[in-house]
């Protein structure tokens, strides 16, 4: 009896002992869950709340890839501005848009390529004799308003047409030289004029000189109280010319009113400009790029 106690008390002794290894054994393995346990909140705990700020960041990231395209946008555009050179060195080729003011002017060589005399199309009685030129491609226009005009019983004079650089030179000193307090109203220095382009007139009138009560004058802004100034206000885009000069353009092209200088822009256009009462130069500035670094 007192040996089977014995071996008992032994086997009970051996299980307990063989126990508690595993206890201990896993022991290690629910501190370390603990410890995972314990470390693992603080980080969340700590994460969450800067979660939300973190997220914030990520959103900003999420919206640098938009600047980048934004940044390869702009590239594109980029491409329209990068040709622009100086004023100095602008040929706008046959463009009957080209944007020309005091600002921004033409190469001194710039030259249509397609100017034709008007003394091929029109008598004495409009060309005054002089040898003026102007682009083929406003010819059929001009034929028709001009013959409107005279079926309106009126006198059209075509005092000016296409200007080379140095023809606007000369007579930009020639209007320095006799009306010096006048020369910027009714001229522009050379290389800033849109007789360059071969796509504008200046036209008179016969009733001029009485209206103005001075004789011999030839360009006065009464031009637009004589009879072909009113027609041609009310008219001449019907036959894609537009009046470039008005009282409210001297802001965008430096130059004063002019109500005897048309330029043809096309049918479409000039009659956009009239019925909107916009004036070419402000709607070139709105549309287009700028042509020139000045
Ligand atoms: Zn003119």
């Amino acid at each position: 009896m007192k040996f089977v106690s014995v071996f008992w008390l032994i086997l009970l002794m051996a299980i307990l002992w063989g126990c508690q290894p595993t206890a201990t054994a896993s022991l290690p393995v629910q501190v370390e869950v603990m410890a995972v346990a314990t470390a693992v909140p603080p980080t969340p705990t700590s994460q969450p709340t800067n979660q939300p700020a973190p997220a914030l960041p990520t959103a900003v990231p999420t919206t640098t890839p938009s600047p980048t395209p934004a940044a390869t946008a702009t590239p594109t555009i980029t491409p329209t501005a990068t040709p622009i050179g100086p004023c100095d060195q602008r040929d706008p080729g046959d463009d009957l848009l080209a944007f020309v003011t005091l600002t921004y002017g033409l190469n001194r060589d710039f030259q249509p390529a397609d100017l034709v005399p008007l003394s091929d199309y029109f008598g004495n009685d409009v060309t005054l004799g002089y040898p003026t030129e102007v682009r083929q491609i406003i010819i059929e226009p001009l034929i028709q308003m001009i013959d409107a005009m005279h079926a309106a019983g009126l006198e059209p004079l075509i005092a000016s047409g296409y200007r080379s650089y140095s023809q606007q030179a000369i007579a930009w000193d020639k209007w320095n030289r006799e009306y010096p307090e006048r020369a910027a109203i009714i001229s522009s220095p050379p290389g800033h004029s849109e007789h360059q382009l071969g796509t504008t007139l200046d036209f008179r009138s016969p009733e001029l000189e009485e209206i103005v009560g001075e004789e011999g004058i030839e360009f006065h802004t009464y031009f637009y109280k004589t009879s072909e100034g009113i027609w041609l206000l009310e008219n001449a885009h019907k036959y894609g010319f537009t009046l470039s000069y008005s009282r409210e353009a001297f802001d965008v092209t430096g130059f004063y009113y002019e109500p005897w200088h048309y330029r043809y822009v096309g049918v479409e256009l000039a009659t956009e400009l009239y019925e909107s009462g916009n004036f070419l130069a402000q709607y070139l500035l709105d549309t287009r790029s700028l042509p020139c670094v000045p």
